[in-house]
């Protein structure tokens, strides 16, 4: 058994490869071997957002604040609110973020294949980033 307890670990900036605009990212957990499943509260300001993306085993995000958007590739904008969560299938191309005026914190959680726990698309245009 392992306990990680909160304030042990500095919060991360998003790398701009994988975001857009300002996005804090806090790990909670990454398990041992044989174990692939990790876990991160993310916090999108009003305006971020992930680039275009893909993960080789699916993710979930459970919304914990604010009000954010997700996409599936030629899907429409769908918003989602704390205590929604949201599956992305293994491949499925996606994004997440908060709405232009409000920030989003959700906790992802991803496994990884072969190391890897996603593969990083273009960003999401200003044009692509708007809601029906
Ligand atoms: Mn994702």
């Amino acid at each position: 058994m392992k306990i990680q307890r909160v304030g042990t670990q500095p919060s991360a900036k998003g790398p701009e490869e994988y975001f857009t605009s300002s996005v804090r990212v806090d790990m909670m957990f990454k398990a041992e071997e044989p174990g692939r499943s990790s876990a991160g509260h993310v916090t999108f300001e009003p305006g971020a957002r992930t680039v275009w993306h893909t993960h080789p085993l699916g993710q979930a995000i459970l919304i914990t604040s604010g009000c954010g958007w997700v996409q599936r590739d030629g899907g429409p904008v769908e918003e989602v609110h704390p205590g929604d969560s949201v599956w992305f299938s293994a491949g499925e191309k996606h994004w997440h973020g908060a709405t232009p005026t409000t920030g989003m914190s959700h906790i992802a959680v991803t496994e990884s294949l072969d190391g890897k726990v996603g593969d990083w698309l273009e960003k999401v245009t200003d044009e692509q980033y708007k809601k029906a």
